[in-house]
């Protein structure tokens, strides 16, 4: 973990390093924050969140667009892996990717009658057949279910 931070900060100086209590990458920071839980998984979590930070991602606009974000990070990341001599788990990032699409399908069933309802946008969606408005949060996290629904 060490070793990688210490390559990454080198390479991509203009990202901050910073040590938390989870894995996230902040566009308004610049930073990518890092846990020291010494999992298999961190340098894997590293490469990705670093990812989103070399890739620029900011804005985080409808729930098919985070999909595909997140899929341009582990693609990266998968390359960055390459550079810095890690090896990912395939299985790895198709577990994160499903618990994705897993919780992007949850928040979108209405908390009222459970039919499937299009998003209206970033923040809300609307039942189309009992007409309930919830609100979502901008998800930011790459293991999604920190996140919650705001009904
Ligand atoms: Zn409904
Ligand atoms: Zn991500």
């Amino acid at each position: 973990m060490e070793v990688l931070l210490r390559a990454l900060r080198k390479d991509f100086p203009g990202i901050l390093f910073k040590s938390s209590d989870d894995f996230y990458w902040s566009p308004k920071e610049n930073s990518v924050y890092y846990t020291d839980a010494k999992r298999k998984s961190d340098l894997w979590s590293l490469l990705h969140e670093t990812s989103h930070g070399i890739l620029n991602h900011k804005t985080f606009g409808t729930d098919f667009e985070l999909l595909q974000l997140e899929l341009a990070a582990w693609e990266k990341a998968k390359r960055l892996a390459v550079m810095y001599h890690v090896v990912i788990d395939t299985n790895h990032i198709e577990d994160c990717l499903d618990t994705y699409r897993d919780w992007l399908h949850k928040r979108s069933l209405c908390p009222s009658c459970k039919v499937k309802c299009m998003q209206v946008n970033t923040a809300t969606y609307r039942c189309i057949n009992c007409n309930t408005a919830w609100r979502v949060s901008a998800n930011r996290h790459c293991r999604p279910y920190r996140a919650k629904i705001n009904s």
